[in-house]
């Protein structure tokens, strides 16, 4: 019928126009799962099964929300505007801010971002001085976010140990912390709603009874509670419950370190009854040699649900490999075929740089930079997360909801008004003893610190009483200067670039009016935009934030890059200790989950996939040498194309020679071999008396100094001189 379905092969169109039942399309990587997903819900409305309004379709980034309302828009008359379709964190805060009072929530609540939160539990235990050594923060983050993922509250912990019982404690003193400060951080919102939900009947039916349709993408990667979310919306998958549509790929479970679990497809499918699983397995992306090597590494991974990818493209371009002597030469490297590439007509937005960390961004960013090639990082610090942004937010997010804790420690004194750290101690303590907010404390002050704090008091409150009539950006405005935050970086040596930040920040503040649905009742309500606006502030930085544009050159994690696609794409760092990451290297588990992460980064190339890694590389403050990655030898030799550098391995230069070009490299020739380490190499299992089993991770210097890094799993990461630890291969 509709020239919807014109460009779908047989499953696909059968996925696609399936009756309304629960659904799993289970798939490989650029096998069209996005496609289907997006062309069912079209195709829903369009043959008028369902109202628009009774669709909710989970994406995983907001990226991918965005660029799903648009080719609806494309395909599809009606607006798609009122739709409920985003990620996890995005339809939970939706939720919430409906129901703010069921859920126990102040209307004005407050979102922390994992700084944010990071922040806030640094503080809690200053509070109740308890030694941070002991009870490290981003430990006691990661415990309290892995309970709320698996749907335990404090009570519902197993504390089976007195440190454990310690941490349980230190979680019911947080919790308690943001339910005074009106905060939640990302783990909350799902929690929160999803006990709203739960406890709540007529709510539960009310929206069970709406959504007809559910649609989930990456559905390998929802962990627990998202997956109870989910069975909770659908009514248990009974009759008369939404039908729940789930795409996904077991072979792209990137995030099991943040619960995620494969195991909810077969849980799906038997909790469910699913009758239709559908398996696509033709390719669209990718030219044949790439999936050739897609395939070939994902084959070393056990338990897999199992299924091949084929592509009728033709093999297309050999995979370009390059070693270089150093990080520095890899990224001048990179930068000088990117140069070529765009002279012979690429697009920039069509190529992408990949890494595994973060860390690594720095050095190519700094060519990029160099060569003047405009380019966008996706991740790292993202707009909301820049320093004078974070300012600019915490006064706005006081205004809205003046108890938030976080948001007043971080500009009470900012910028400077002489309120030292002792007046803020005698502050916090004076909020424990009376059990309030810290801007309610204030009043209860004596002496000098009183006095010094009601007058910062008084600026916010006068800041909320002069914005309450002014729209969003104009009240934005209003308070960067009020605040004192533009003269402050007026007067700042390197403070242009924050200004313009902020001249960014009120763009922000006037596109998300321009696009925000909220009615005539809220747009009367200035403070209650703001909270939305500060809400969409938070979920952007948790996301990879996309700033559209074409025509810069794409820089990204490999997670962030899950889902996309690029004509060409550069995977930097391919080495033993980076790709895979040292902390995978000795688990079975850990290391199949960086051969997932390594499969998703190879089919992320339409057209050409370019491979690097580079002989030494500066990482923590220290040079390394590290072997190239053994994915790197899973692809079969014929798939490569080596492009060799001019000169033999350097055993210990870090420098490097720059300024070759790329032309000059031989091609076809063997890499050089490596350097050797009194009989051991790389990669090699050694014991050692003290610390147990382990694997060399990396060496450095030579003759009495040379030392080797090893991984002895759960003893941790150490290095040891050659010369005086014994270490017996394996
Ligand atoms: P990933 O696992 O990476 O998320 P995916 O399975 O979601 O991949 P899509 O992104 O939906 O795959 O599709 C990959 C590419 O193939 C897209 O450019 C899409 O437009 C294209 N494509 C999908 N199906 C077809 C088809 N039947 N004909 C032509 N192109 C198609
Ligand atoms: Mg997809």
């Amino acid at each position: 019928m509709s020239n919807l379905l014109a460009n779908l092969n047989n499953e696909q169109m059968q996925a696609v126009t399936l009756p309304p039942q629960h659904a799993l399309i289970l798939a490989g990587a650029g096998s069209g799962k996005t496609r289907v997903l997006t062309t069912r819900i079209a195709w829903l409305i369009q043959t008028g099964q369902v109202d628009p309004s009774g669709l909710l379709a989970v994406t995983f980034t907001n990226k991918a929300a965005k660029e799903m309302l648009a080719r609806l828009s494309a395909m599809l008359p009606v607006s798609p505007r009122g739709m409920w379709i985003g990620t996890f964190h995005g339809l939970c805060n939706r939720l919430l801010r409906a129901h703010y009072r069921d859920a126990g929530l102040p209307q004005l609540f407050q979102i922390l971002d994992s700084g944010d939160q990071l922040a806030a539990i640094k503080r809690l235990l200053k509070t109740l001085n308890i030694d941070d050594e002991k009870y490290p923060p981003r430990d006691l983050q990661h415990f309290i976010n892995g309970q709320k993922e698996a749907g335990n509250r404090p009570a519902a912990v197993e504390a089976w140990d007195d440190h454990t019982r310690q941490r349980v404690m230190l979680y019911t003193e947080y919790e308690a912390q943001c339910q005074r400060e009106g905060v939640v951080d990302f783990a909350e919102l799902l929690l929160r709603s999803y006990e709203l939900l739960e406890r709540h009947e007529p709510l539960r039916r009310h929206y069970q009874r709406r959504f007809r349709h559910i649609l989930v993408d990456e559905f390998q990667d929802t962990n627990r509670l998202q997956y109870r979310w989910l069975k909770l919306l659908a009514d248990d998958g009974r009759e008369g419950g939404a039908a729940l549509f789930c795409v996904g790929d077991d072979d792209q479970s990137i995030y099991r370190f943040r619960g995620a679990e494969v195991g909810n497809m077969r849980d799906f499918e038997r909790e469910f009854r699913v009758a239709n699983v559908i398996r696509l397995e033709q390719n669209y992306r990718s030219g044949g040699n790439i999936l050739d090597a897609a395939n070939a590494i994902i084959r070393y991974n056990a338990n897999r649900l199992g299924k091949n990818l084929w592509t009728d493209q033709g093999a297309g371009e050999p995979i370009r490999v390059f070693e270089a002597f150093s990080d520095g030469d890899e990224a001048r490297w990179i930068v000088e075929e990117i140069q070529s590439l765009v002279r012979d007509g690429a697009s920039r937005g069509e190529i992408a740089l990949l890494y595994r960390s973060n860390a690594q961004s720095r050095v190519l960013e700094h060519q990029l930079f160099s060569a003047g090639i405009p380019y966008r990082v996706y991740g790292g610090l993202r707009f909301f997360e820049r320093q004078e942004i974070k300012h600019a937010l915490a006064y706005l997010r006081l205004i809205a909801n003046p108890d938030d804790d976080t948001a007043f420690a971080r500009v009470v004194n900012f910028p400077a008004r002489g309120i030292g750290a002792r007046s803020l101690e005698s502050l916090q303590d004076a909020a424990r003893t009376f059990n309030t907010s810290l801007y309610a404390t204030v009043p209860h002050l004596s002496g000098k610190p009183g006095t010094v704090l009601a007058q910062f008091v008084r600026l916010v409150e006068t800041l909320r009483t002069e914005t309450a009539p002014l729209p969003l950006p104009e009240l934005v405005d209003h308070v960067l200067h009020g605040a004192g935050l533009r003269d402050h970086y007026l007067a700042e040596k390197e403070g242009r670039e924050r200004l313009e930040n902020l001249d960014e920040l009120l763009n922000a503040a006037a596109n998300f009016v321009a696009e925000s649905d909220a009615d005539a009742e809220t747009l009367k309500q200035p403070h209650a935009l703001l909270a939305d606006f500060l809400a969409h502030a938070s979920l952007e930085a948790g996301d990879h934030q996309a700033e559209q544009g074409a025509e810069a050159v794409q820089l990204m994690t490999v997670h962030s890059a899950k889902g996309l696609e690029f004509n060409a794409v550069f995977l930097s760092g391919l080495e033993e200790g980076l790709f895979p990451h040292e902390n995978s290297i000795l688990e079975t588990e850990g290391l199949e989950e960086e051969r997932r992460l390594m499969y998703v980064a190879v089919t992320r190339a339409r057209e050409r996939l370019y491979i690097t890694c580079a002989q030494s590389r500066m990482l923590h403050g220290q040079t390394r040498y590290h072997p190239r990655s053994r994915f790197l030898e899973e692809i079969p030799a014929g798939l490569l194309k080596w492009l060799a550098p001019p000169k033999p391995r350097a055993s210990a230069s870090t420098s490097g020679s720059a300024g070759y070009s790329s032309s000059s490299y031989r091609a076809n020739a063997a890499p050089a071999s490596r350097p050797e380490l009194g009989g051991l190499r790389i990669g090699q299992g050694v014991s050692h008396a003290r610390f147990g089993q382990g694997v060399i991770v990396a060496a450095e210097g030579s003759g009495s100094d040379a030392r080797v890094q090893v991984n002895f799993g759960p003893a941790g990461i150490k290095w040891l001189l050659l010369g005086v630890a014994k270490l017996d291969p394996i």
